[in-house]
């Protein structure tokens, strides 16, 4: 069940075919997924009874393909009860919609300045464009270029750290995607996640 999000994640629509009939489903959604690290439910490595190898064979059911195309992965801690005491954050959501709406300008404009027709965000772009619009400077270049080696990123997830990193410069106001945008974006591809997985397999 899972796979078969691989299509609609990376096309934007579903295809059916049958013996004489193929129907194309427009299918662009935003996937968003939460997984237990083990199949206690509990923490990973130590706080587990079962051991390091629960969390691995179960985090091993996730595809590798399927976890490419998951642009932005997040381990998160357990929540304390001292966290529980902790104030609100000082930035809420009316001043992150802001300042992602901004972004969303920002790519719009430059779609438009372009002449992409039908282009809106970042997501929608692909091939030669991204290539053209996320080009990092050469320290980024750089990093991008080792990551890739030492990570074995697949051209698809070299790629997507390359949309991310543009995303993540516009949310900077940042016209230039600078090594630290690289950065960020490749912190996001899951690589825990990956180790365990190549590490069950
Ligand atoms: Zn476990």
């Amino acid at each position: 069940m899972l796979d078969a999000l691989r299509q609609p994640l990376e096309t934007g629509e579903t295809i059916i075919a049958r013996a004489n009939h193929r129907i194309h489903y427009p299918s662009r959604i935003q996937l968003i997924a939460a997984m237990n690290p083990c199949r206690c439910g509990g923490g990973t490595g130590s706080t587990c009874k079962r051991g390091a190898r629960c969390a691995a064979e179960y985090q091993a059911r996730i595809s590798g393909p399927l976890l490419d195309r998951i642009d932005l992965q997040i381990e998160v801690p357990a929540v304390s009860a001292a966290d529980l005491l902790l104030p609100p954050p000082s930035e809420g959501s009316a001043e992150v919609g802001a300042w992602v709406a901004r972004a969303r300008a920002l790519q719009q404009a430059r779609f438009e300045a372009l002449g992409a027709k039908g282009l809106r965000t970042n997501a929608d772009c692909t091939g030669r464009l991204l290539e053209d619009i996320a080009r990092p400077d050469a320290e980024g270049a750089e990093l991008l270029r080792r990551a890739a080696e030492s990570l074995q990123l697949t051209a698809r997830g070299f790629h997507r750290t390359m949309r991310v990193a543009r995303t993540l410069a516009d949310l900077d106001g940042s016209e230039a995607v600078a090594r630290v945008h690289i950065a960020e974006a490749l912190s996001y591809r899951g690589e825990t996640l990956r180790q365990q997985h190549a590490h069950a397999a």
